[in-house]
């Protein structure tokens, strides 16, 4: 047998932000490999899928991931359906490069689903334009994280080169990110929102400036989050005086 690989984008969390073509394919599904921020009600669309947890929060060590590499190779002699399931959109900041590049090379048919993004979940909680007009033209999605033997990555650059910057994986780093950025000749007092949990119900939404970032940091929970930086945010920020905003959905 010659099974196919897909690619699939779980989105930010909440299940109804699934694609109808990543729900019918889950649906169709014979195994899925998924990462650990997919939420239980999406995997629970696989019914009759086998369910592999692979991925790990943060630090994914390349053997780990060369071993998914095999196993979505391996799988697709065994089973017709084989989903790779990844949080938000696969193509960013999912390593699905890697996975591609070892189909390709094995002759395997495969084919990407893309997903809603964190950062567009994001803006959506905050109710907030990423490119709001006469403020932001241009967005970046940025991620200070290298991995072991990568190049050198100067994600302060395009931070302070783009109107409004959203970090992916830079909780943990919050302090060398304000520190990094304020050296780098970012105003201490360009606005800042942390969105942890985008889209789902326990979504809960920080402003500050970007002095405060390591103190704003520290207060989250254990939820994925993202830092958005930029002018976009100057009212929400100083309205809310940087106190915390729950948001509750029905
Ligand atoms: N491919 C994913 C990103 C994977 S990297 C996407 O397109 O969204 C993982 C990082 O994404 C997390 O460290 C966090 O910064 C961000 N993230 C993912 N889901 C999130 C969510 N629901 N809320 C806030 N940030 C999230």
């Amino acid at each position: 047998m010659t099974g196919k690989v897909y690619l699939v984008g779980a989105g930010p969390g909440a299940p109804d932000l699934l694609t109808l073509r990543a729900a019918r394919l889950l649906e169709r599904a014979d195994i899925v490999y998924y990462d650990a921020l997919v939420q239980p009600e999406t995997l629970a669309l696989a019914g009759h899928a086998v369910q592999i947890a692979v991925g790990k929060r943060c630090g994914r060590h390349t053997t780990a991931q060369r071993f998914i590499n095999k196993r979505l190779v391996d799988a697709s002699a065994r089973f017709e359906v084989v989903v790779r399931l990844k949080g938000g959109d696969p193509m960013l900041f999912g390593r699905a490069q890697e996975e591609i590049d070892a189909l390709r090379a094995a002759g395997i048919e495969f084919e990407v689903v893309p997903g809603v993004t964190a950062a567009s979940a994001a803006s959506a909680d905050l109710g907030i334009s990423l490119t709001r007009r006469g403020r932001a033209r241009s967005v970046c999605f940025v991620t200070p994280r290298v991995g072991a033997g990568e190049p050198d990555n100067d994600w302060a650059q395009n931070v302070i080169a783009a109107d409004t910057a959203v970090i992916y994986m830079g909780s943990g780093l919050a302090d060398p990110i304000s520190a990094v950025l304020i050296e780098r000749g970012q105003a201490g007092g360009t606005p800042v929102a942390l969105v942890e949990n985008a889209s789902l119900p326990e979504c809960r939404i920080t402003f500050g400036e970007l002095r405060d970032l390591p103190r704003m940091a520290q207060a989250t929970g254990g939820g994925p989050v993202l830092i958005v930086l930029g002018e976009i945010l100057r009212e929400a920020a100083s309205s809310s005086g940087a106190v915390l905003r729950l948001l509750k959905r029905a």
